[in-house]
């Protein structure tokens, strides 16, 4: 018996995987691949770039307050004072139903704006209203 083939039976089971690739590694026949290469440095950010940006685009607070006039917002029958809700179109809206009692609003208790998860963070007015209104819990 050679020494290899000695040392692989006297080696333990559990070992064996470790060892194959010390095995592979020291084999003449098994060529060691070459180093990668260092990874580039990531780019320093350009001076000029604004600081409210990231990767996943401008923060809710650079895009500033929702406009009802944003397609979103359009979409989701938003409006700044819940007053003004299309009552034809949302028959089921109520007088009490408000972002500021919404559960997807997070502004401090009586401010006038604060955001809202649906629209990303971004700020509604607490006397606003959009059809995903939910109460607050
Ligand atoms: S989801 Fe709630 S907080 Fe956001 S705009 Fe609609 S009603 Fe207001």
């Amino acid at each position: 018996m050679n020494p290899r083939r000695r040392f692989i039976a006297l080696t333990p089971w559990w070992a064996l995987g470790s060892t194959a690739v010390l095995l592979a590694a020291c084999s003449e026949r098994t060529p060691v691949p070459a180093p990668l290469p260092a990874p580039m440095p990531a780019p320093a950010p350009s001076p000029a770039e604004p600081a409210a940006t990231s990767a996943s685009g401008p923060s809710p607070a650079a895009l500033g307050p929702l406009s009802p006039a944003e397609p979103q917002a359009v979409a989701l029958g938003y409006v700044a004072l819940a007053s003004q809700v299309d009552a034809a179109r949302y028959p089921n809206h109520t007088a009490a139903q408000q972002c500021a009692g919404c559960s997807l609003y997070s502004g401090a208790a009586g401010s006038a704006a604060g955001p809202c998860s649906i629209f990303g963070g971004r700020e509604v007015a607490a006397a606003g209203w959009c059809s995903a209104w939910v109460k607050k819990a």
